[in-house]
């Protein structure tokens, strides 16, 4: 047998559901990177086959229970990481049924067939639509959740769920809750792609790109200094980086946190598309459209807990950098054709 045979037979399994999917892809990089074999669970919804490179792909539904049972058997996980989600806040408003389905049903499902199987790690990715609309504060965890949306009462209702199981059956989470997430590896090997998009960056790259006429902004009514929303985007390998040790530290046995995961810096719709012009030197043509059902005003994170806890420090989350990597990402073509 080869040495690296062995490697891969001796190194822990980490079921990554999603793992097709934005996040998820480039938390199976790291995750490969960092010794583990990530084996994604998807069900290919929203994901692509073709961001599966760095384990095995199971092709299957969290709403199927044997599939998850014969997944958990197969590769005798030592940890989730659970991203499989719908997670789009306009689909959430018109269709709360799929969301509560989906979000919920599906994470009840896994954790049950965790706890069946004895794996008794998860990082779980939540999200700050869990807060909802705060008046202009910094949220931090502790900030009460008040929801808006069907998305964010989804993912609201799995943390109780994970809370629950934590008490009865002995379940360790760690809960990411993450801000807006952006950007692409910078070795443009993965990256974000949803078709249709509704993502802010990737929309605003597809205008300048000139694929669609116009970034259209949701709203120019807001009470924030140019009347958009104000969102704080973080690198998505800022954020897998968080991830990767959010795992170490359930693996040290140091039970179950929260986390919020963002810069603690708002920028508005408008802020976004300045910088656009100054990472790639396109102006994007935009125009101003109605507000967008279930989108709070501002979502701003204290994030001082992951970096006091877990060590965490945000490298490479700078609109710029942001920008920059989304659009050498789409210039690769990404998934399609
Ligand atoms: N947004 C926009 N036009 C778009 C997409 C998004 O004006 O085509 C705005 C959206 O209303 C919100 C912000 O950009 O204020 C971030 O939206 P996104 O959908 O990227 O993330 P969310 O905050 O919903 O998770």
């Amino acid at each position: 047998m080869l040495e690296t045979d062995l490697v891969e037979v001796s190194a822990p399994h980490v079921l990554v559901t999603g793992g097709a999917g934005y996040i998820g892809s480039h938390a199976c990089k790291q995750l490969a990177r960092a010794g583990y074999v990530p084996v994604t669970f998807d069900n290919l919804s929203t994901g692509w086959a073709r961001a599966v490179k760095y384990g095995p792909l199971v092709q299957g539904d969290l709403l199927d229970r044997e599939a998850l049972d014969a997944a958990f058997t197969q590769y005798k996980p030592i940890a989730v990481m659970h991203f499989a989600a719908l997670s789009q806040v306009g689909e959430a408003t018109r269709d709360p049924g799929r969301y509560w389905r989906n979000n919920l049903g599906g994470s009840l499902n896994l954790i049950e067939a965790m706890v069946a199987a004895d794996c008794l790690h998860m990082v779980f990715s939540s999200t700050c639509a869990t807060y909802g609309d705060q008046d202009g504060v910094v949220l931090d965890e502790d900030t009460p959740q008040r929801p808006l949306n069907a998305y964010g009462a989804s993912k609201l209702a799995v943390e109780g769920v994970l809370r629950d199981f934590g008490v009865s059956h002995g379940l360790n989470s760690v809960i990411f809750r993450y801000f807006n997430v952006a950007g692409a590896d910078p070795e443009a090997e993965i990256g974000e792609w949803h078709q249709p998009e509704t993502h802010l960056i990737p929309v605003m790259i597809e205008a300048a790109a000139g694929a669609r006429p116009a970034l259209v902004i949701h709203g120019q009514d807001y009470p924030t200094k140019d009347g958009t929303c104000i969102r704080d985007y973080v690198h998505v390998m800022d954020l897998i980086d968080a991830h990767i040790r959010g795992l170490e530290w359930l693996r040290a046995g140091r039970g179950s946190q929260v986390f919020n995961l963002g810069t603690g810096e708002g920028f508005s719709v408008g802020d976004v598309i300045g910088h656009c012009t100054s990472a790639i030197g396109i102006d994007v043509p935009h125009e101003y459209g109605p507000r967008r059902a279930g989108d709070a005003v501002a979502l701003v994170s204290g994030s001082q807990r992951a970096c006091h806890d877990l060590g965490w420090v945000a490298q490479r989350s700078t609109l710029d950098l942001m920008i920059a990597d989304a659009w050498r990402w789409y210039q690769t073509g990404g998934y399609s054709g």
